[in-house]
């Protein structure tokens, strides 16, 4: 069986991307230190969809959060830590 396997090194996880039902993509950068405003709030997800105004899904601004903190947590050991995936196509045969 052959696995289509791909290694991912921390800083190429770099940015996160969040997807609209109105079409709108949200391009945010896990690297970029937190501005004041954000830093003051405790922020790093917009709460709505810059495109239609609508809050996003309540799921999504925790989980997106938290991926952050663990990311900008493990910038501090980059070399120590990488990413492996398997491509959808061979997980479907799994
Ligand atoms: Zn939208």
């Amino acid at each position: 069986m052959t696995y289509n396997e791909s290694i991912v090194s921390l800083p190429d996880l770099r940015y996160v991307e969040i997807h609209c039902p109105c079409g709108t993509k949200v391009t945010l950068d896990m690297e970029k230190p937190p501005s004041e405003f954000n830093k003051t709030h405790g922020n790093f997800t917009p709460k709505e969809c810059p495109g239609c105004c609508k809050d996003y899904d309540s799921a999504i601004k925790p989980a997106v959060d938290g991926f952050q903190r663990a990311y900008r947590a493990l910038l501090a050991v980059p070399k120590s830590v990488t990413f492996r995936g398997v491509s959808s196509a061979s997980r479907e045969g799994a």
